[in-house]
C-alpha cells in the first residue's frame, strides 16, 4: 500500500460528484428504511404512527417524513417489552458478534449489536479518519480509553487494517496510577497517540501533581495525537502541542452509539463526514425541523449500510454546526461539535456553549488550566457569569491580581462575544462536579 496516498479510500472521499454521492444516499436511504421496517418492530411502529409508508421515503429530502429518534423511545419500547436491543436488532442473533454498551450519560444505557460486516463498516470509517491526519502502516500507536466504550469495536478494526503496532491502556479513573502510565508511555515512545479529551487533561494534571512535566514523556517529534469527546480549542491544541513537544494534534468527533469517528484534516475547520456512510443533519432541538448549513442545532443521523442494530434520525444530543463547501483537501462537508445539548444556555438573542469562551478564560497564564462553571440562572440571560476555578487560588496569587483577571478575562470575552461577563475567580475545589468532572453549565432554572 502506497504511503503517499492522499486518502484511503479516494473514490469516496474525494472524487465523487455532488450527484454521484446524492445518488448513493437516495438508493442506500430507500435500502435501509425498507429493512428496518421489516425486521425492526420499534421502526416499524414509529413509521405507521407517523403514516408513512417505507416506499414514501425516494430520497434525503423525504426523509423528514420520519420521525426524529431519541434514546428514551428506545428505553420505553425494552420497559415495555424486556428486548435488551430495545425493538432495533434486524439481524438475526446469531450473526451478533459484538454487543457494547452505551455511555448512558442522559439516562439508561442502550445496547448496540454488531454483525462482522458492521465491525468492517466502522473500521473502514475509522480508518480513512486515521489515514487523513497521517497515520501510517506500522505505527506505534497507543489508545487511551476505557475499554467497553462503544467506540472501540471500530478502532480496533482499523489498527488492524492500517496494521498498526497498537498499545492499550485503559485511563480508568478509579485505578490511576500515574507513576506506571508515565513510565509505559515514555518507554513505549507512541508516535500516534489517540485519547479521550477529558482523561488526557486530567493526565495532564496528575501528572503535574508527582512533579512530571508532560515533555518529560519524551514523545518523538513527528508524534502526532488525536483527541476525542469533547471540542478542541484552538488554545488547547496550541497549549497541549507545545506541553508534549510533538507534531500536531488533530480532533476527532466520536459517535459511541454508531461506533465511529469523523476526523479533521490538516485544514483543522471541522471533522469530516463521510456522507456515503451516513446521512448527517442538524435539527432544531425545539421543534425537529432540519436547519441549513451554518446554523446551530442538535446533530442527528441516519447510517446506512448497518445490519445488526441500524440507527435512523437518531438524535445524538451533540450540538454543533456543518458546512458543506469543498474544503482544500479535496473532501467535503464537514462538522463542528460544540458540546452537548444541556452544555447550550441563551444569552441575548444567541445561543452558547462553554467552547464558545474556553480560549478567552485559559488565556492568562495563571488560568492556563483553569476549570470553569457557567452559571445559567434565568433561561436568557443578559451577560455571562462565570466561575473560574484555579489550582489553590488563594495560595497561587493575591487579591489584587485576581481582580486584575476577572477584569481580564470580561474583557477577552467581550472582545469576541460582544457580551459583558461576570467573572468570579474561586479554588477549583469550589466548582459543583458530577462524578469527578467539573459542571460545564449549572442550570439553576432547572432547580428552582
Ligand atoms: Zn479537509
Amino acid at each position: 500500500m502506497s504511503e503517499q496516498r492522499p486518502y484511503w479510500n479516494p473514490q469516496m472521499e474525494a472524487w465523487l460528484t455532488d450527484k454521484e454521492l446524492l445518488e448513493i444516499q437516495n438508493r442506500k436511504l430507500q435500502a435501509m428504511i425498507k429493512y428496518t421496517y421489516l425486521y425492526s418492530p420499534l421502526y416499524k411502529q414509529i413509521l405507521k404512527d407517523a403514516n408513512v409508508n417505507p416506499i414514501d421515503i425516494r430520497n434525503v429530502d423525504d426523509l423528514k417524513k420520519v420521525p426524529l429518534i431519541d434514546k428514551s423511545m428506545l428505553r420505553k419500547y425494552r420497559s415495555e417489552t424486556g428486548d435488551p436491543f430495545c425493538g432495533i436488532l434486524c439481524s438475526p442473533q446469531e450473526y451478533i458478534k459484538l454487543i457494547t454498551v452505551s455511555t448512558g450519560t442522559s439516562g439508561e444505557s442502550n445496547f448496540h449489536a454488531w454483525t462482522s460486516d458492521d465491525i468492517k463498516l466502522k473500521g473502514e470509517g475509522w480508518a480513512r479518519g486515521f489515514w487523513s491526519i497521517g497515520v501510517l502502516p506500522k505505527m506505534t500507536t497507543l489508545l487511551s480509553g476505557t475499554a467497553w466504550h462503544g467506540i472501540w469495536p471500530g478502532i480496533n478494526k482499523a489498527v488492524k487494517m492500517l496494521n498498526l503496532k497498537s498499545n492499550w491502556i485503559a485511563f480508568d479513573i478509579l485505578s490511576m496510577k500515574v507513576q506506571q502510565w508515565i513510565k509505559w508511555i515514555s518507554n513505549l515512545q507512541p508516535n500516534f497517540w489517540f485519547g479521550i479529551m477529558d482523561f488526557t487533561v486530567l493526565f495532564f494534571e496528575l501528572m503535574k501533581q508527582v512533579g512530571v512535566e508532560p515533555k518529560e514523556l519524551n514523545l518523538p517529534e513527528d508524534a502526532i495525537m488525536s483527541l476525542t469527546s469533547a471540542a478542541v480549542s484552538e488554545g488547547t491544541r496550541k497549549f497541549m502541542q507545545e506541553e508534549l513537544n510533538i507534531k500536531d494534534i488533530f480532533e476527532a468527533y466520536a459517535m459511541s452509539d454508531a461506533s465511529f469517528g469523523f476526523f479533521e484534516c490538516w485544514q483543522k475547520e471541522g471533522c469530516h463526514i463521510p456522507e456515503d456512510l451516513f446521512y448527517f443533519e442538524v435539527t432544531d432541538p425545539e421543534t425537529g425541523e432540519r436547519l441549513e448549513a451554518g446554523e446551530r442545532g442538535e446533530f442527528t443521523y441516519t447510517e446506512f449500510d448497518r445490519q445488526a442494530t441500524p440507527l435512523i434520525r437518531w438524535m445524538s444530543d451533540d450540538m454543533g454546526h456543518i458546512h458543506s463547501e469543498k474544503c482544500p483537501c479535496g473532501r467535503k462537508h464537514k462538522l463542528k461539535c460544540l458540546g452537548r445539548e444541556d452544555f447550550m444556555f441563551h444569552i441575548q438573542n444567541k445561543a452558547l456553549f462553554p467552547y464558545d469562551v474556553i480560549d478567552e478564560i485559559r488565556s492568562f497564564p495563571e488560568t492556563r488550566t483553569a476549570e470553569f462553571t457557567i452559571i445559567k440562572d434565568v433561561k436568557i440571560m443578559e451577560k455571562f457569569k462565570i466561575h473560574v476555578g484555579i489550582q489553590n487560588m488563594r495560595k497561587a496569587i493575591t487579591e489584587e491580581r485576581r481582580k486584575e483577571l476577572e477584569i481580564g478575562i470580561a474583557e477577552e470575552i467581550k472582545k469576541k462575544t460582544n457580551i459583558p461577563a461576570e467573572i468570579l475567580l474561586c479554588d477549583i475545589g469550589e466548582l459543583p462536579l458530577y462524578l469527578h468532572k467539573v459542571i460545564a453549565v449549572q442550570d439553576l432554572t432547572k432547580e428552582k
